[in-house]
């Protein structure tokens, strides 16, 4: 893999991969055909695709696009039955032109080097394009977090820490929570750091109140996919109250986003999880449903009208489609038949890019994941300058900070876009990479051209 995409892949259900790394079907849900092609085609081609139209030689995007540096570790971990197992821990520092390196780590067993590497390469381009000062990293485990005890994916945090510790830092690489990880999870990593460098508080982001959390960073993600919806709504005429949208994984950042905008009168007609969704035309509870996640309740247990297929919902006919569950979701297959005015995008690489194209030619109008969630890179970085400070600033304040960013995030985009009369993820991968170009060059690490 690695390789520019040419064909989007024939797989039926959630990606994971075989031994040459591939993606391969999970037996976990009976999900949707999920991810066609890997995370790192997708960013690869969104990379190559703005790189080719700014004219960037081959050997400045060769370095831009490769990683800085590369960390794969071992995470020995004695499980609740006795028995030892290993799993591979990765942290992938892509760029730091702009700043430390910043990004999520995620536990899920789908988790490989090519993954992490593209996921680390969006988050150079979001935290450019969002203006703040970091450069781009991820990092994650490939352990089975869903089916993992607390003890369980203690002992995993604590190891990752011990192994990876020497290349982060408060001022050199700062990690946060991704895909099955939390405040908690940051908890473990923050005391595991402190027992080698003493209270460090700002060693990561998204960690509990308690613990010089930022008020505001558990909701950030979706709070900033809506406030960017907002921008765009204004745009195309569209009254939030009147909207009527479907969240494709209702786990932190669809149910914030869920809950937010039905705060603006909007409606929830669908939602889903890993183990199936439900249908309601005349309107689904976001809060409730939130609620009933949260005390560890299935999406499809929830009091609804219909459960229906994942494929199915996304088939329903609504004004805005935000998926939020993981990567390579929207692809060749099922792109023709989405019904949506705005694809929102709430998860990293949700669309391959021939489902792009494809949601393009149908007149959908989408809004990218490299400026659409940067809602919770923003708000780290609040956390982070709270942290250096030993200050707590109020939630009112995180949250209007957050807006402002959203926007002129937004507007920097949409102001690329029609100067060079393309979409917004395009214009938003040639904003974010001519900020990082400039960065690098003025430092002299890539010669001025
Ligand atoms: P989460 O684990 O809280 O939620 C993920 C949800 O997706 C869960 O409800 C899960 O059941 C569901 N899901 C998994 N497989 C599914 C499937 N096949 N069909 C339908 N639903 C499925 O994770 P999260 O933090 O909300 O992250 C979701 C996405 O957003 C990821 O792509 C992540 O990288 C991205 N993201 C997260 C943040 C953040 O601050 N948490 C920031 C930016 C981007």
């Amino acid at each position: 893999m690695g390789e520019e995409a040419t064909a989007d892949r024939q797989d039926t259900d959630e990606e994971r991969p075989d031994q040459d790394g591939r993606p391969q079907p999970s037996k976990r849900t009976d999900g949707p055909d999920l991810a066609e092609v890997s995370n790192w085609e997708i960013v690869t081609h969104y990379f190559d695709d703005a790189a080719g139209r700014l004219g960037m030689g081959d050997d400045v995007a060769a370095v831009l696009k490769s990683s800085y540096r590369e960390v794969q570790v071992q995470i020995p971990i004695v499980r609740d039955d006795g028995k030892l197992q290993v799993f591979s821990g990765y942290r992938v520092q892509h760029n730091g032109a702009r700043g430390p390196y910043k990004g999520g780590i995620r536990f899920h067993p789908e988790v490989d080097l090519d993954e992490i590497r593209a996921l680390a390469s969006l988050m150079t381009w979001k935290t450019a394009v969002a203006g703040i000062p970091y450069g781009g990293a991820k990092g994650g485990v490939n352990c089975p977090a869903e089916e993992m005890s607390d003890r369980e994916k203690e002992a995993v945090a604590r190891s990752f820490m011990d192994k990876i510790e020497k290349v982060l830092g408060p001022n050199r690489d700062i990690p946060a929570p991704d895909v099955n990880t939390n405040a908690q999870t940051m908890a473990w990593l923050m005391d595991e750091y402190g027992k080698l460098h003493g209270y460090t508080p700002s060693i990561v982001t998204g960690k509990p109140i308690a613990l010089e959390g930022s008020l505001g960073r558990e909701s950030a993600t979706g709070r900033g996919l809506v406030y960017m919806f907002e921008e765009a709504a204004k745009d195309a005429g569209i009254e939030p109250a009147d909207v009527r949208f479907v969240v494709q994984g209702y786990g932190n950042v669809g149910s914030w986003a869920a809950r937010i905008l039905e705060e603006l009168g909007a409606t929830l007609i669908g939602a889903s999880d890993a183990y199936g969704a439900i249908l309601d035309e005349g309107g689904i509870d976001a809060a409730k449903l939130a609620e009933h996640v949260k005390e560890g309740g299935k999406v499809c247990e929830f009091d609804a009208s219909q459960q229906v297929s994942h494929d199915d919902l996304f088939e329903v006919e609504c004004d805005v489609l935000i998926p939020a569950a993981l990567g390579g979701m929207i692809h060749e297959r099922n792109a023709d038949k989405i019904r949506t005015q705005i694809l929102l995008e709430g998860a990293n690489s949700p669309t391959t890019p021939k489902a792009d194209q494809i949601l393009a030619d149908n007149g959908v109008h989408v809004i990218p994941d490299v400026m659409a969630n940067a809602g919770g890179v923003i708000v780290s970085y609040f956390e982070w300058v709270q942290n250096m400070q030993h200050m707590r600033w109020e939630e009112d304040d995180v949250n209007t900070r957050l807006r402002k960013i959203m926007q002129r995030a937004y507007r920097h985009v949409k102001e690329k876009a029609e100067d060079r009369e393309i979409p917004l993820r395009p214009a938003a991968y040639e904003l974010g990479i001519e900020r990082v170009l400039d960065a690098s060059r003025t430092r002299g690490y890539i010669p001025k051209g």
